[in-house]
């Protein structure tokens, strides 16, 4: 057997892949049929396959490769970092510079008085220890009962058991015995899928009403949190009504529960703001955050936690942590990611530049007779595939087939947009440029007028 390297045949890596690596959220048995693709280089948008083709990533990786691919200061800070202290806990009163100083960033970068963080190593490990944070928290207050957590349905928080627990995901909760006991979960306040006849603005109200009903239905002194994507992500980017997210934190506030905002996706510039809590108006608690954080360079996520909560915590041992919380090669591939964001102004690029352009030349893909809208946020989008523009039908094959079909004509015309169900996912690194974008919006009509072709 020759060295496995990227001189092997497509066809021999595909074999050894299906035989021996079994994917996240894939049918494993699919890729013994067809084989995965083979991601070999990248280098700014653009992905390169083991078969030479040039693809542009509008998915930025899993919405994560904020500053775009490639970047060699990434590189070389991890190497440094590597052979100065390539590990140290910060369990039992020790600590390293790389941690002190991403901890001092973050609180200089997060609003209002969220001056503390707790380090993990993803955003599935953050919002576990949200999860406990948040119970310890009142238990501490001597209110152990309040321990209830409010969520949304269709939520993403991640897939460890409390993370999956906390998102609303159905199919996930179907595999393991989902969701833990203890946390509950609201409509979510998709307008466009779930809206009918009401307005926006109606829609979100009513929405986030559902909250107050649901506290006073467990009782507010057993409701301990409730958790929020900013703009859900992977559930399909669920905008919400401007009346939303206001009316949720002053619900949270008449009943003294903690909010935390699940930043994973919105954080670090992706809806044109440092964190998506700043475009939607509201003051978290806790914000969660990865991906974004070290530009998906180096695993690394954390909880930003503000000065009340991080008091109670502080005064007892939060028997809480992982091996990897605040490792100093992420720390320091993170702090270099927020040093160049911060050098390049990557979130004026955001949203004075690469925002509009995605935007209008999202709304010229929404004339197209298969999108039945355009959702968008900054550079976060998704457009709805529909048979019936006018009613926002869904198509009567359920699960996403039309999604799955264009996606499929996406990689043909060497583009990558994800479908969650029927709904073209877009997130594509912050660095991309208008002439980057009208390349992206030409290879999707390409790949919505092939779809069209094939549903007829
Ligand atoms: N929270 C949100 C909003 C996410 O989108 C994700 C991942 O997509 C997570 C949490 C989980 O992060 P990770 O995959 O790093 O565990």
């Amino acid at each position: 057997m020759p060295p496995i390297t990227n001189h092997l045949p497509t066809a021999d890596l595909q074999a050894l892949d299906a035989a021996h690596h079994m994917h996240p959220f894939t049918t494993n048995d699919d890729l013994g049929k067809k084989g995965a693709r083979i991601i070999t280089r990248a280098k700014g948008i653009y992905l390169t396959d083991s078969e030479g083709n040039e693809i542009l990533d509008a998915m930025a990786g899993l919405w994560c490769v904020n500053l775009g691919y490639g970047r060699e200061e990434m590189g070389k800070v991890a190497a440094r970092q590597m052979n100065e202290l390539p590990y140290y806990n910060t369990f039992f009163q020790t600590t390293h510079v790389p941690a002190i100083a991403l901890a001092k960033e973050l609180a200089d970068l997060a609003p209002g008085d969220l001056n503390h963080v707790f380090f993990a190593g993803s955003g599935s490990e953050a919002n576990d220890t949200n999860l406990r944070m948040v119970r310890t928290y009142w238990a501490q207050k001597g209110k152990p009962e309040k321990s209830h957590i409010i969520s949304r349905k269709n939520a993403y928080h991640g897939s460890s058991v409390g993370s999956a627990s906390l998102g609303g995901m159905t199919p996930m909760h179907e595999q393991g015995g989902l969701p833990i006991p203890g946390i509950h979960h609201i409509g979510q306040p998709d307008w466009y899928a779930e809206g009918g006849d009401q307005s926006p603005e109606e829609f979100g109200l009513a929405r986030a009403r559902e909250l107050e009903e649901k506290i006073l239905e467990l009782g507010a002194d057993k409701v301990a949190a409730f958790i929020g994507e900013p703009v859900q992500g992977a559930g399909g980017v669920v905008i919400p009504p401007s009346t939303y997210w206001p009316e949720i934190q002053r619900i949270c506030e008449k009943h003294d529960i903690l909010l935390i905002a699940d930043e994973v996706i919105c954080g670090f510039g992706r809806t044109g703001n440092w964190f998506g809590s700043q475009t939607m108006g509201i003051t978290p608690h806790i914000m969660t955050i990865a991906k974004g954080l070290s530009s998906g360079y180096a695993p690394i996520g954390g909880s930003i936690v503000c000065d009340e909560v991080a008091e109670v915590i502080n005064a007892c041992e939060f028997n809480h942590g992982y091996t990897y919380s605040g490792h100093p090669v992420c720390a320091a591939v993170a702090l270099e990611n927020l040093r160049i964001m911060q050098e390049e102004n990557i979130i004026d690029h955001v949203r004075d530049v690469a925002a509009p352009a995605l935007k209008e030349a999202l709304e010229k893909l929404g004339e197209h007779p298969l999108v039945g809208g355009v959702n968008v946020s900054g550079l976060m989008a998704s457009l709805p595939l529909t048979p019936h523009k006018e009613s926002r039908a869904k198509f009567a094959t359920d699960g996403g087939v039309a999604g799955y079909t264009c996606r499929e004509h996406c990689f043909a015309n060497n583009l990558v947009m994800r479908h969650v169900g029927d709904r073209m996912i877009i997130s594509p690194p912050l660095i991309i440029t208008p002439e980057e974008i009208k390349i992206f919006a030409e290879r999707a009509t390409k790949a919505l007028d092939a779809t069209y072709a094939d549903l007829k």
